[in-house]
């Protein structure tokens, strides 16, 4: 009987996004195999052209008199590309995509590249020489000049991405040393082993917890065994010697590793601790790369030129071809979920990619995420422990204040006496304080104080935000306007901001004026903007040029500033206020995250955490530090509701311009689908997303419950049918699996 294979022919056009049917030759039968590239005659010209091969059946899809044959296998780079082809029919499948964006989501861009020269930065010193300036900096507070000079003395040649990027070096400032004399640029081909170069450091030895669990995680992979371990591990506590321990073993069985780590901490420190230990056969990937720089990495990869990928999520798509094991640092952050089609969450690709290569996944995090948590509760994942600080600092005493108590005392400030009375303190013994406030702006949203009519974005069905130049923002689209003197409803004067609304930049002026001699520095989105803002503020802070760092959940990420002993959380209910599921998992992170960062060096640390709800399960167990505590009455919720772990969830979202239009087509396909929904699922809505309008589209929302996956990718499959059979150009349908923020 005759195999048919489904083929798709060009990633590149839109309307070429379907498979095409081909006869598989008897004489080929046996080799074809999905994910295959093989060479078909296409088109009225019978052009030959080449394809992928993504399903293999015995059932023509129509008259088989009329279906071409496959002419050859292409089996020159297959190999690699396959198991990424593979991966984005997979995604493609789960998530709900079209195949086109699925492999623009995998493969990486073919476009002509220039191969681009790299430099490095290398001191043109000798020893005496060097330390000499770089006192000479010190005291002429050059900051930027003895940053880079400290590095280059401690390393020699640092890759020239690296000092502008993550040292935040000026090319300005480059310039100006070469000409100085001070360093020099060279090509990496000048300096063949740069990275090589670098102080090669031997690994610290292992504690006896450390120790037991790579030696566990080694023995299982040296036996074969393949799995998913959850690395349970407190806020330093050595989480990442264990991964360099057991990607040693791996890349020692020659084969390969990806490590995953969000965006925010793959910071210079990270990945030099990488880089010393495993030299040059190590490469990053990350947002600033261009697109030839990113292929450029990827081709090393397929040419073997390296073992070990590190960057954020799109690192999981290098070209390996023999993976051994995926690392997940920090797997509860939510950068690890795709806010674009396909919505892919890494952790389960990672493990499908896992799959296709017979490679383990080992994820950690000192807050897993329920999802993870309950897999290894229930055994689908190995669980390992780890519960005490690596260099023995003690961890931080956590205290709540009750916010109601002290409004009702007459304290009217976002201050309460005893995190003001801490400040003080600290400031007074030249320590470092961070301040953590879940929200930006200066204040809530504007409205009408005699009608209550909110003041609009005109795009978005959100109210906009009044700033300190006092401009009103709408911080969904960055839409701008000057501030309104008057009610375009009921016409009263009386415009103001509602409600507690405070935001970071009120914080700043607080403090100022609270402690004028504090220096200070605010992180958040609106002083961030810019390329390298980011990396300028975390250096000024861990050269402890700043007293006090106020920011939003940006802090909080992976930092060791061994100065900061006091941590001050100033309204810890913001975000258990959102209004869905995660609202608790989401506080309790970031509180215990947060936490994670007073007292990592000598000194011991205390956190203030402030709060209108000192009872809520999130905030007690974030004080006490209790994971368990946390999951077990999460789980409880969760379970109730039949919210993911527990169930999964698919939420669809119908967008159109037109409002009308939207709400027909949520209502039909509703109705359409509630026949194959019946007993299987449950459904809300159709209703509007919470932000009903977004950059001048309307948003209808369906949630459909089910606690089968598989029931849910079939919903999703007969929706998507459903909305193009129904034709409608204006009307776009998406997908969000088991979503990770409310609509
Ligand atoms: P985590 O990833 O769990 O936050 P890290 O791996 O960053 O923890 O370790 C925290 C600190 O402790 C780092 O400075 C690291 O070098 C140090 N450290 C970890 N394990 C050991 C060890 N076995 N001996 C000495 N220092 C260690
Ligand atoms: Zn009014
Ligand atoms: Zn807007």
């Amino acid at each position: 009987m005759a195999l048919y294979a489904d083929i798709i022919v060009d990633i590149t056009h839109e309307d070429l996004d379907r498979t095409f049917q081909y006869r598989i030759p008897d004489e080929l039968a046996d080799s074809v195999a999905v994910g295959d590239r093989v060479l078909i005659p296409f088109g009225k010209g019978n052009r030959q052209i080449t394809g992928f091969v993504l399903e293999i059946t015995r059932t023509p899809g129509f008259d088989p008199d009329r279906i071409k044959d496959i002419i050859s296998i292409k089996s020159d780079d297959a190999l690699v590309e396959q198991k990424l082809i593979m991966l984005a029919y997979w995604m493609k499948s789960r998530y709900g995509s079209t195949m086109n964006r699925a492999l623009s989501t995998v493969l990486p861009v073919k476009k002509n590249i220039r191969a681009v020269q790299q430099k490095n930065v290398v001191l043109h010193l000798s020893a005496d020489e060097a330390s000499e300036k770089l006192d000479n900096y010190i005291r002429k507070k050059h900051v930027a000049r003895a940053r880079l000079l400290k590095e280059l003395i401690k390393e020699g040649s640092i890759d020239q991405r690296l000092v502008t990027g993550k040292l935040n070096i000026s090319p300005a400032t480059l310039k100006a040393l070469r000409e100085q004399g001070v360093i020099d640029i060279v090509s990496k081909r000048q300096y063949r082993n740069t990275v090589g170069e670098h102080e090669m450091e031997e690994p610290v030895k292992l504690l006896p917890d450390q120790r037991a669990i790579a030696d566990d995680f080694i023995g299982e992979y040296n036996k074969g065994i393949r799995n998913t371990y959850l690395l349970y591990g407190i806020t330093g506590s050595g989480k990442t010697e264990v991964y360099m321990e057991m990607i040693k073993a791996v890349i020692a069985s020659r084969r390969q590793v990806i490590v995953l780590i969000p965006e925010i901490s793959l910071t210079y420190q990270t990945v030099m601790r990488f880089y010393k230990r495993f030299g040059d056969r190590v490469s990053t990937l990350h947002s600033r790369l261009s697109d030839g720089e990113r292929y450029d990495q990827f081709e090393r990869a397929k040419k073997h030129e390296i073992d070990i990928m590190i960057g954020p999520r799109s690192a999981l798509f290098t070209p390996f071809d023999s993976l051994g094991l995926i690392v997940i640092d920090e797997e509860h952050e939510h950068t690890y979920k795709s806010d674009q089609m396909p919505r892919y969450h890494a952790r389960d690709v990672a493990r499908e990619l896992a799959r296709l290569h017979g490679a383990s996944v080992v994820l950690g995090s000192a807050t897993p995420s329920v999802e993870s948590y309950n897999a290894a509760v229930t055994g689908e994942y190995k669980l390992y422990n780890l519960t005490e600080r690596a260099k023995g600092a003690k961890l931080p005493k956590v205290t709540t204040v009750d916010l109601r108590a002290e409004l009702a005392s007459g304290n009217r400030s976002i201050f309460s006496a005893k995190l003001k009375e801490a400040i003080a303190d600290r400031l007074s013994r030249n320590e470092q304080i961070m301040l953590f406030l879940n929200r930006r702006g200066i204040s809530g949203s504007v409205s009408c104080r005699q009608c209550g009519e909110p003041v609009k974005c005109p795009h978005c069905d959100v109210s906009l935000s009044r700033h300190r130049n006092g401009k009103l923002q709408c911080h969904y689209c960055g839409y701008e306007q000057s501030d309104v003197k008057q009610c375009s409803k009921c016409g009263s004067k009386l415009i103001g901001a509602m409600g507690v609304g405070i935001g970071t930049e009120a914080v700043e002026e607080m403090i100022r004026t609270m402690f004028p001699y504090a220096s200070v520095i605010r992180m958040d989105a609106d002083t961030t903007k810019q390329k390298g803002d980011y990396e300028a503020i975390l250096s000024v802070f861990a050269n402890h040029e700043a007293d006090i760092m106020i920011g939003t959940q940006m802090i909080v990420k992976g930092h060791d500033f061994p100065y900061v002993t006091l941590v001050g959380i100033l309204a810890a209910d913001m975000s258990l206020n959102a209004n869905d599921y995660r609202a608790g998992e989401r506080t309790f992170q970031l509180l215990v995250q947060a936490a994670g960062r007073a007292g990592r060096g000598a000194l011991d640390g205390e956190v203030i955490i402030q709060t209108y709800r000192p009872d809520n399960y999130a905030v007690t167990s974030a004080l006490t530090q209790d994971y368990t505590a946390f999951f077990e009455e999460e789980m409880g919720y969760r379970k109730l509701l039949m919210y993911p772990p527990a169930g999964h969830m698919l939420a669809v979202m119908i967008e159109s311009g037109d409002l009308k239009e939207a709400t027909d087509m949520a209502r039909s396909l509703a109705e359409a689908l509630s026949g194959d929904i019946m007993g299987r699922a449950s459904v809300v809505g159709p209703t509007s997303a919470s932000i009903g309008k977004l950059r001048d589209v309307y948003r209808q929302m369906l949630y459909i419950k089910s606690r089968q996956i598989d029931v849910l990718t079939d919903i999703k499959d007969r929706a998507e049918a459903f909305a193009s059979s129904c034709n409608s150009q204006n009307v776009r349908i998406s997908f969000d699996l088991d979503p990770m923020n409310g609509y």
